[in-house]
Order: structure tokens, then sequence, then C-alpha cells
């Protein structure tokens, strides 16, 4: 059954030919029997990472202390790790000590969750002892040993249940679920870029509303004061990808758990793409709380409205509004800086005449003609004196 891709094979017979044992693990192999194909290779060996890297020609040795060694092939790069069990947990995070053992099942133990616990050769064998095949068929996500155990030692694992909940679209243990009830504090000891990571799959997974329950359960509320309560969660299916991580925030913000969606991002430790986009969302929602779509659509930056909109439950509109295209920036007026200053504006001047008469044109008040345009100043401020 050749259900590996050539370099993950080749990585696979190089070490059985050299008398080792070697297996893919992980979500590769949960990925692959649900017919998904997986975007990254793990492979679990008895070789140290000395025999790992004497193997093959280009390798990185990516995790000294944790035996993780990527060897680099022309189809692509395989992390290769030597067996391994964790040693004791003492801050809820990463385990104090890693110790190589030569038991692939042992290696397995110590994975998350049981469809993510299983390891497969290079002749398509699996090796299952904690039913992660019968869990994969009941769409059911449990975790390998008692839960409470197992997120006490990392309570990133509380996260990635549901970001697999979101991500797979399978149920979640009763019991898994009331241990995430009780230890959730401890997911305050996270560091924001592993909270992140996990938050970002799920807002990006075919089930982002996930992300909310993450909220409800309490493993957000290092990051938002009263853990923002009654999000419309289905408001994120509508937007697309790459707005919801702001979207999200703009909708925790208006439950008041946070003061900014900006804040909320830089304190995830988001790309600064995301945080500028969060930022200018709020100002377009100010906007959108006085006047319509389209002149917002006039006034501020296209991706900061639909994101304003979806957080507000119109991105639907939002979206039709922007593609009907029926509003004039001020980059499109029929007139320019350099006409305002002819007539003898100047700086500050000339951008809030601009922006009148793009407001003024998008609502169907003024034409964008050039001598229609320069009346309208001309009427403008003459009424306005200044
Ligand atoms: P993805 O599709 O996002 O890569 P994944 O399951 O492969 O999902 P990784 O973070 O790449 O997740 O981790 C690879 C494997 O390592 C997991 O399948 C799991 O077996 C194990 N693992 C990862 N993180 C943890 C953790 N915090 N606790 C226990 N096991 C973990
Ligand atoms: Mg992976």
């Amino acid at each position: 059954m050749p259900v590996f891709p050539g370099h993950v094979l080749t990585v696979l017979d190089t070490l059985r030919a050299a008398g080792h044992r070697a297996y893919a693990v992980g979500g590769c192999v949960r990925d692959t029997l649900l017919g998904r194909g997986p975007h990254d290779w793990d492979v679990a060996t008895d070789a140290g990472d000395g025999e790992i890297v004497a193997l093959f020609e280009h390798t990185v040795p990516t995790g000294a202390r944790y035996g993780t060694v990527t060897v680099l092939l022309p189809g692509g790069a395989v992390e290769v790790t030597t067996f391994r069990r964790d040693g004791e947990y003492l801050d809820g995070r990463k385990p104090e000590t890693v110790e190589f053992v030569d038991d692939i099942r042992e290696d397995l133990a110590r994975r998350d969750l049981t469809v993510n616990a299983m390891a497969m050769d290079g002749r398509g064998d699996i090796i299952d002892p904690f039913g992660g095949r019968e869990d994969i068929k009941r769409k059911l996500l449990r975790t390998v040993g008692d839960p409470e155990r197992r997120f006490s030692e990392d309570a990133l694992r509380m996260l990635r249940l549901l970001r697999f909940h979101a991500q797979l679209g399978f149920e979640c243990d009763g019991a898994a679920l009331n241990a995430v009830r009780r230890l959730a504090p401890l997911a305050a000891r996270l560091s924001a870029e592993r909270v992140r990571e996990e938050l970002c799959k799920t807002l990006l997974s075919p089930r982002p509303a996930s992300a909310v329950l993450m909220i409800e359960y309490g493993l957000l509320a290092g990051f938002m004061s009263e853990n923002g309560k009654n999000i419309p969660a289905a408001r994120l299916s509508e937007a697309p990808g790459e707005l919801r991580m702001a979207v999200f925030a703009l909708m925790v913000r208006n439950t008041g758990a946070v003061p900014s969606a900006e804040g909320l991002l830089r304190a995830l430790r988001c790309t600064a793409r995301e945080c500028r986009l969060a930022g200018a969302a709020e100002r377009a929602a100010e906007g959108l709380a006085k006047m319509p779509v389209r002149l917002a659509l006039a006034e501020f930056d296209a991706e900061a409205v639909l994101t304003a909109a979806a957080a507000g439950g119109f991105y639907g509109e939002a979206r039709a509004e922007l593609e009907a295209g029926s509003f004039t920036k001020v980059a499109g007026l029929a007139v320019t800086g350099e006409d305002l200053k002819k007539l003898g504006f100047e700086g500050r001047k000339i951008r809030e005449i601009l922006r009148f008469l793009s407001l003024s044109v998008t609502s169907g008040e003024t034409k964008n003609e050039k001598p229609a345009l320069l009346e309208r100043i001309k009427a403008h401020y003459r009424d306005n004196k200044q």
C-alpha cells in the first residue's frame, strides 16, 4: 500500500536498511487514514540523532534536546525524531527532561489524542495501541490516558482538543470536556505564540466558531478580562479566512472584555498585518455606526470595512456593495490635490476637502466631474465660511 510520498518512503527505507525501526507518526498517519493530504510528515525511529545525521546527506538538527533532525530530500522535508518518553512536567508546558526509549508504543503514549497516537510503517501496517482507528470511525476525540493528568502536564492539549474538533469535525469525549472545564485556568501559563497558533488554526478551519468555545471554556482568560460573553460565533464563518482573526478580535472587543481589538491581537503576538487590520477595522466600525456601508467604503480601506461588517453581522451586504463598486474614493475623484492647491488650499485642508468630495460623490449629491466638484467646493466653503 504505497500511501507515502516518495521522500517519506526514502527516509523509512534508509533507516530500516541500516537496521533501525522507523514509522510515520502522529498527524500524518491520522490525515492519511482520513484521506486528507497531510501537510507535514513526522517519522519516529529508534536511531539516535547522530545516526540519523550520518545516514542522510542533508540534515538540520532542529531540536537536539528532543532528538529531532530535519532530513531534507528533493521531494520535501521530513522531521525525524528518536523514540522518546517525556520526563516530569513541572510547569504545565514542557517536560523537564526527555528520555529516549526503544519502543514505539512508549513514544505513542506521550501523544495527546488517540487519533494522533498511531504509527505506520513503510508497508502501511499500523500500530494503534489506544484505539485511534476506532475513534476515527466514531469521529471522537479522546486523550491518551486520563484527561486531567494529560492536560495538567501540558495545558496546550486543551486548546488542541478544540482545534481538532474544529478542523476534523469530531466530537470531544465528555470526560475530556469535563477536564477542560476544571483545568482551563492552567492555559494562562502558556506562551502567547502557542495559544495564537491553535486559535489561528481553529479560525481557519471549517468550524471557526470553536474559537468562541475556547473563550467559553475559559481557555483564553489570560487575554481578556471578563472572558467575552455571548459572542455571535456564527458570524465567523461568513468572513474569509484572512479576516477572521481580526473579526474575532473585534467581536471580543464588542463584548467589553478587552479595550481594543488591535491590543488583543498584539497580546497574542499576531502578525503585524493582522494587528493593523484589527486597528483599521475598529475605526471602520466607528464609521459604520454613523454612515451607510457605501460611504464607509469610500472613506476606509475595503478590508477594514469588510472586517467590521463581518463582526457586525452584515458581511454579505458589505461584500455586495464592494462588488457593485458604487462608491468613489479620493483617488478616483475627477479633481486632485493639485487642483485644490490652485484654489489656494493647503495640506490638511486639501485632505479634508477631498474626503468631503468623495463622500459627496458617493452619496450621489455631486457628480464626479471636475466643474461640478469645483462648484461644490466653492458652495461648501462659501456656506461654511472656512
Ligand atoms: P497538524 O496537522 O496541525 O500538523 P499534528 O497532529 O501533526 O497537526 P503537530 O503539532 O504537527 O500536530 O504535532 C505532531 C504530533 O505530535 C501530533 O500528532 C501529536 O502526536 C504530537 N503532539 C503535538 N503536540 C503535542 C502536545 N502538546 N502533547 C502531546 N502530543 C503532542
Ligand atoms: Mg503536524
